[in-house]
């Protein structure tokens, strides 16, 4: 918990250096796909770098707790929220800068705020292919490099080139180059710290025929409408076991439909748990305990999860700088 006066005084050094107003105890709900979770003590939406270095030498004098949130859409938010400061990269950050001109091999630059389907249908649009796969990720390219996301058959270590990241300790905070080898990108993992800010990232992309592009952004965009619920979810809830997939296990255990309060396993992919009106964080998470617990006891495999539980009374995402 951060103790109220130094609340008001990083909200006080908030409002002096930054133009858009913090805004305080913000519904988690607003900021995630889920929909769900308790307030935030304190949301700074970044429009520029100069406001991020200005947050950064914030974070260095009050320490609160940090979360960088993206779309939210690998977050679940406990009921109890988040006494800390979120940060959300906006304006600037959500710019996207094509390759100028022709050229085999290409190098896209994105925001960290970009959503991931855009950068795919911009990309793909002007005849640069390669991060079609993004069409379907419903991320922030941000929180697709902290998370090495990926879909048919890429991931983001395969297209990024390299990526700059604000360390909001750092003494002089800017954003430095950092190879994408560099990164520690593994399966839906990499060594991003939660004070790690990425504000944009170069990716490599080919020249190929525009109509080629866009058709495959469509079989994408198809395969997501057939084989994945939309609603509130936070896509795949657990990572897949070496040499299996977490969807079949649940299935096969006989889980799909199965319900806590207002979370339900998905019929239409059992890796998916669905929030529905009036769900409450804790009814997802205990849905997530017996899944694992019933897969345990079937399979003998113990689930992890790939999606973020965050909040002040779970350790992870939104540490104690
Ligand atoms: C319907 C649906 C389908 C999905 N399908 C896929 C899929 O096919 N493949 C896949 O990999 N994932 C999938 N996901 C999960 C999710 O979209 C990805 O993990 C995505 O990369 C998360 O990006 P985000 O911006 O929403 O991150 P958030 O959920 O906001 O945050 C996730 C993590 O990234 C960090 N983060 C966010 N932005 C930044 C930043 N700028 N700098 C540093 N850290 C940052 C956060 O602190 C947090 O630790 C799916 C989700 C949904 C809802």
């Amino acid at each position: 918990m951060i103790p109220a006066g130094a609340l008001a005084s990083l909200l006080g050094d908030l409002r002096r250096a930054l133009p858009t107003e913090p805004e305080e105890r913000v519904p988690f709900a607003e900021l995630s796909t889920y929909r769900v979770g308790g307030p935030v003590s304190v949301l700074s939406r970044v429009r520029k770098l100069a406001d991020l270095i200005a947050v950064a030498k914030a974070v260095r004098e009050h320490r609160p707790r940090v979360l960088v949130v993206g779309r939210g859409s690998n977050l679940l938010m406990t009921d109890t929220g988040f006494s800390g400061l979120v940060i959300k990269l906006e304006g600037e950050f959500e710019q996207v800068r094509l390759p100028a001109g022709p050229g085999d091999r290409a190098t896209v630059r994105a925001g960290g705020g970009v959503a991931l389907p855009k950068l795919a249908r911009q990309t793909a649009a002007a005849g640069w292919r390669d991060l079609e796969f993004y069409v379907g990720i419903p991320g922030s390219v941000g929180g697709a490099i902290r998370m090495n996301a990926g879909g048919h058959g890429q991931e983001t270590v395969e297209v990024l080139r390299e990526a700059w990241v604000v360390d909001l300790l750092d003494e002089a905070p800017e954003p430095a180059a950092r190879p994408a080898a560099s990164l520690g990108l593994e399966y839906r993992t990499s060594r991003l710290r939660v004070t790690d800010v990425v504000t944009s990232a170069a990716f490599a992309v080919t020249a190929d025929d525009r109509s080629d592009c866009q058709r495959r952004v469509d079989e994408i965009v198809r395969w997501r409408r057939e084989n994945q619920p939309g609603g509130a979810n936070a896509g795949s809830v657990f990572r897949n076991p070496l040499g299996d997939a977490a969807g079949r296990l649940i299935e096969a255990a006989g889980l799909k439909g199965l319900r806590v309060g207002g979370a339900v396993v998905s019929e239409k992919h059992a890796n998916f748990i669905q929030g529905e009106p009036g769900a409450t964080s804790r009814d997802v998470q205990r849905l997530i305990a017996e899944v694992q617990r019933r897969v345990l006891e079937t399979a003998g495999v113990r689930l992890e999860p790939e999606l973020h539980v965050v909040g002040d009374d779970v350790d992870g995402d939104g540490e104690q700088p």
